[in-house]
């Protein structure tokens, strides 16, 4: 079935700019990244051709072979990583990407600093939560991402930019659970913020295709929505 890219993407903004209208939030104040994941590159393509310029990927394998062309002829063009990222992944990570949305673990801090050391580059992190009992990936403990943080703010991985925090929620029909899932992110961003003041940490990454009108609703300052746009994913490839 062919999806229009371009409508799609005009229909999701119309939304985002609905949804912070109605949550009493500036305009513009909700960035869209477009995710796509098992998409292939004339797909993203048509994406840029719309004026969307940010997006994201989960595979860093997959987003090392798609993008580096296509950031070469459209130098406003990036890209973050969003999936569970493997330490043996990092090195390519930090190449293609701008952010990595996913710290979700101390160490694997220390391979984002090492391979950015080696590049010469520095890039900014979100903190990935866990806020929803069905989705596995996550910080667990505020004293864990503490922890992180802390380290951070004694110097210990100059490369690194901390910018903010991301959560995935629960997959239910359930609109109060995803919710809170939101909000608990928000109040951990905002706990965390006031004790780490020297940090920008002012992202918020959260909603997807089902849920991002929830996500604006309470403080979400980017949306990563992949099937809304780019229609259903093909996983047999
Ligand atoms: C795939 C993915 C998305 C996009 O999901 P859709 O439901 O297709 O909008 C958002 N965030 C993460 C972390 C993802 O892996």
């Amino acid at each position: 079935m062919s999806v229009n890219i371009a409508a799609n993407l005009k229909l999701i903004n119309d939304k985002i700019r609905d949804a912070e209208k109605r949550a009493g939030r500036p305009e513009g104040s909700v960035k869209l990244m477009a995710v796509s994941k098992f998409h292939p590159s004339e797909d993203v393509l048509s994406a840029i051709e719309a004026g969307q310029f940010l997006f994201g990927e989960n595979r860093v394998q997959e987003a090392f072979e798609k993008f580096p062309p296509i950031i070469e002829a459209h130098p406003d063009t990036e890209l973050h990583m969003i999936g569970v990222l493997q330490s043996n992944k990092v090195k390519n990570a930090v190449k293609v990407g701008s952010c990595i949305e996913s710290v979700d673990r101390l160490s694997l801090l220390d391979e984002i600093e090492k391979q950015c050391a080696k590049i010469d580059k520095k890039i900014k992190v979100l903190f990935e939560f866990h806020t929803g009992e069905e989705s596995k990936s996550g910080f667990e403990s505020q004293e864990e991402l503490e922890e992180a943080l802390t380290a951070i703010k004694d110097g210990k991985y100059p490369h690194v930019i901390p910018s903010g925090f991301m959560t995935m929620a629960p997959f239910t029909e359930d609109k109060n659970r995803v919710r809170k899932s939101f909000v608990m992110l928000r109040e951990l961003a905002q706990r965390m913020k006031e004790k780490y003041p020297d940090f920008e940490m002012n992202e918020l990454s959260m909603g997807m295709s089902g849920d991002f009108e929830i996500a604006i609703e309470e403080g979400s300052t980017l949306v990563r929505v992949g099937t809304a746009i780019f229609g259903e994913r093909d996983y047999s490839k």
